[in-house]
């Protein structure tokens, strides 16, 4: 019997996946088809189409070719079935909720999350009568304990930002499959390179593709991926997926598309009614920006082990949380799950707190104040002043913000030169 060939690499699946010349004109890159829509052949095929009969394209708020070869591309890496690529993190998320929850339905979320997201799950969604529960992950147990008959889903990032935070991902999928529970993970601070949380168990991937995908700090961008292998079926919590949708004809989705069901639904009910779309442009960047994921993680990787052991050993320093740090109580779980290095975002406390941090970010050069990660650039943030300025003191502690904390995001300059104006801004801070 012929072996089978051996799997592409992650380097080589980051440049190709998803992609081949164009037929027409023989363009090696992925052209961006900047187009709203696409002419049909006939009426019959039309019909087709519109009845999802056919995989085709119609209008650019629900597919798109450019937006369709980053889906494929992320569907890849991840080791998923499918993807929804659409304009920003937080629509990944709306959209990945939206194909199955109901008013009245609870999911549970790790209380160590993206300030931003503790916002959209704790206030917005309530709008849509969707009710998350908060809980303190560094115990998995305290997921079992919060769930209802009404909850569908777990979600955690599998490195949180901004504390670093590291979920035990295998026993949290036990607890939720256990339950009959979907399990998301927002994959963003990781990259794929760096954490695949399919392999844990992971049903649904979320990202950002704003920061490590796209890169360079240039394109907005969300994706949900779908692992393809949740039995939609094997409860009555996922009726969406599972009985008829009166506006395609009564059409079951999981039942005509098996481990697509997701990933069409996404397209058909979740973008065309949502209207999150992700503009072919930025579909082009991020394409353009994964291609060299692999290198850029492992530099960024590189930088932030080196500034975070220079900073543990900073007299004005009293704190570095970076699971990459032997000290750090994730260094183990980081091991397990994130073996090519605990990412490039990472916290610590400066010493005079509150005063000392917003001094710091006015005196450093070379990082850029501002409220974004995973940029090629050097960057830096003060929380509590800024992006989790909205929650109360309580909750910027719990989310690992509090008045001390300083997030840096490491970037790709050179190391000396990291080092450097970070040494010098820290001078400045304690002068006050
Ligand atoms: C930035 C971020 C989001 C939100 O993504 P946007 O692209 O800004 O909407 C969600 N989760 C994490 C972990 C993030 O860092």
């Amino acid at each position: 019997m012929a072996e089978k060939p051996p799997a592409p690499g992650f380097e080589t699946l980051a440049i190709h996946a998803g992609a081949a010349p164009d037929p027409v004109t023989g363009a090696r890159s992925t052209p961006i088809y900047q187009t709203t829509a696409y002419v049909f052949d006939d009426v019959d095929h039309a019909a087709s189409l519109f009845n999802l009969q056919t995989y085709g394209y119609i209008y650019s708020r629900l597919t798109n070719p450019t937006v369709s070869v980053l889906e494929e591309r992320v569907a890849t890496l991840e080791g998923g079935r499918g993807a929804i690529a659409v304009a920003s993190g937080h629509a990944a998320q709306l959209l990945a909720f939206f194909s199955f929850m109901e008013p009245g339905d609870q999911f549970i979320a790790s209380n160590k999350l993206y300030g931003g997201s503790i916002t959209q799950f704790g206030r917005s969604f309530k709008k849509f009568g969707w009710d998350c529960v908060f809980v303190d992950a560094d115990d998995p147990e305290n997921f079992r304990r919060a769930i209802t008959p009404r909850c569908k889903a777990i979600f955690v990032e599998s490195l949180s930002n901004p504390t670093g935070v590291i979920v035990d991902l295998e026993r949290i999928a036990e607890i939720a499959h256990e339950a009959g529970l979907l399990f998301i993970v927002d994959n963003t601070m990781a990259s794929p390179f760096i954490c695949r949380p399919m392999r844990w168990g992971a049903d649904l991937v979320v990202h950002s593709t704003t920061k490590f995908l796209s890169g360079h700090g240039n394109a907005m961008g969300g994706v949900v991926v779908d692992s393809g292998r949740f039995d939609w079926a094997q409860n009555d919590k996922f009726k969406s997926l599972t009985e008829p949708e009166p506006a395609y004809h009564d059409l079951r989705f999981y039942e005509t598309f098996g481990d697509l069901a997701l990933t069409v639904h996404g397209h058909a009910v979740g973008l065309r009614d949502l209207g999150a779309t992700m503009a072919p442009l930025n579909a082009f960047l991020t394409i353009t920006g994964i291609e060299t994921l692999p290198l850029r993680m492992e530099r960024h990787v590189a930088n932030a082990q080196a500034v975070a052991e220079h900073l543990e050993r900073h007299p004005a320093v009293s704190w570095v949380a970076y699971a990459g740090l032997p000290a750090s109580k994730y260094h183990a779980l980081a091991r397990k799950y994130l073996p090519k290095g605990a990412g490039s975002v990472f916290t610590f406390g400066v010493k005079g707190g509150y005063e000392a941090g917003v001094a710091l970010v006015e005196a450093v050069e070379l990082f850029s104040h501002l409220a974004n990660v995973g940029d090629t650039r050097s960057l830096i943030i003060h929380p509590a002043s800024t992006t989790h300025r909205q929650l109360t003191t309580e909750q910027q502690i719990a989310a690992g913000a509090g008045p001390d904390v300083v997030r840096l995001s490491i970037g790709l300059e050179s190391i000396a030169d990291i080092i450097g104006d970070l040494d010098q801004g820290l001078a400045k801070a304690m002068r006050g």
